[in-house]
């Protein structure tokens, strides 16, 4: 038997196998999901009970301790409080309820999106949008107080997300908190080549008289930027945090040089 038939049969016994294992494992999942309670679609307490507030503890983020948002206690336990529906998510699907501010959920999945830095042009606008639409005073008007309450802070929280999200100095510094790692973004620079480069900025940035000039650094700034955030991905996306860390830094001072332009122009 030669090499070429070979590999067809043994990538069709490693088909079947593979086939034949999902299967196990999906009916071992079925098996285990039916024999928890809080796996069901419906919650199961009492549906006369009054609206409840499924308020989370604020997060807090240290160092070391990054919380999980998937399969927590609160997110596993939260039911819509109209209808009892599974995991309602700011609005309940099944009744149009709105639900109290979940913080388990995080920024990232607000809008569908994965924890990830990269994220795809326009994705965020269109579902920002999209909660602020069906968060909107005018639509809730007509529900109880507390629904009302839940939509301004569910399109409060919705509007913290995409203002961090959308630019990627925060959206970094977000990611990061997510892992535990908490940004001081006042840290002063002690790296002698990156003090250098910093005075040198400032100065020109300084000397700089008309606006040809600031565009000109601006563009540079936002060159350096562009780079940053390429490192920051790629550490971030390898869990180097003290590599991600790094390129926080310079992008944090790339920032606020651009800030000082735009205020000049
Ligand atoms: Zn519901």
């Amino acid at each position: 038997m030669g090499e070429e038939d070979r590999t067809p049969l043994s990538s069709f016994i490693r088909k079947t196998l593979a086939q034949s294992l999902s299967l196990q494992l999906l009916e071992e999942t079925t098996s285990q999901l039916q024999n928890q309670p809080h796996f069901s679609t419906a919650c199961s307490f009492n549906t006369n009970e009054p609206p409840r507030v499924f308020k989370t503890p604020k997060t807090n983020f240290t160092r070391n301790s990054g919380f999980s948002s998937l399969g927590s206690v609160e997110e596993i336990s939260s039911c819509c409080w109209n209808c009892k529906t599974r995991r309602p998510f700011l609005i309940c699907e099944s009744c149009g309820s709105v639900q109290p501010v979940d913080h388990s959920v995080d920024y990232f999945r607000i809008f569908g999106l994965d924890r990830r830095f990269d994220i795809e042009d326009g994705s965020l606008e269109g579902m920002y949008k999209n909660w602020q639409k069906k968060l909107h005073p005018d639509l809730v008007h007509t529900k109880s107080k507390e629904e009302r309450e839940y939509a301004a802070e569910q399109s409060a929280r919705v509007i913290d997300a995409y203002t961090t999200l959308r630019k990627p100095l925060s959206r970094a510094i977000y990611l990061m908190r997510l892992e535990g790692v908490e940004v001081d973004e006042e840290q002063t620079v002690s790296e002698p080549e990156l003090l250098g480069e910093i005075m040198e900025i400032r100065e020109a940035v300084d000397e700089a008289t008309d606006s040809q000039a600031l565009n000109k650094i601006q563009s540079q700034m936002e060159e350096k930027l562009r780079h940053w955030c390429n490192s920051f991905a790629n550490a971030f996306g390898s869990k180097s945090f003290d590599e991600a860390l790094k390129s926080i830094q310079r992008m944090t001072y790339y920032h606020r040089v651009n800030e000082e332009i735009v205020k000049k122009l």
